[in-house]
């Protein structure tokens, strides 16, 4: 089992990162949530026109697979970054969505199931 991780470390480096640049000062509510999106998609260009089996193969391959989990930090840093400007605490909100997540997707409905909550 590995130790729990501490996402106050996250957010610390996060924001140590863009003060040493001096960089709040760009960092806008709007501009973030820009550049979440354009980190989203960056993710997702990874899997633009390849087939679920190219896709597989493509996570097999270790420099592709470190090139789209790159990614992800990408877009984790820029909703840390975002969050912090914001004045948002996105752990206890991810927890929080969790347990909202839950009770419009209930185990006994929504397992193995695809379909949205109203359809349940
Ligand atoms: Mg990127």
């Amino acid at each position: 089992m590995t130790a729990p991780r501490d996402f106050g470390v996250l957010e610390e480096n996060v924001r140590r990162f863009r003060d040493d640049r001096d960089w709040r000062k760009f960092h806008t509510p709007k501009d973030l949530a820009a550049s979440v999106a354009i980190e989203a998609a960056e993710l997702l260009e990874h899997f633009q026109w390849r087939t679920d089996d190219e896709t597989r193969a493509d996570l097999a391959d270790p420099a592709k697979k470190a090139a789209v989990a790159r990614e992800m930090a990408d877009v984790l840093i820029l909703l840390l970054s975002a969050s912090d400007v914001m004045g948002v605490d996105l752990y206890e909100t991810t927890l929080r969505k969790i347990e909202e997540n839950a009770l419009k997707y209930p185990v006994e409905k929504a397992r193995g199931r695809a379909d949205k909550y109203d359809r349940l």
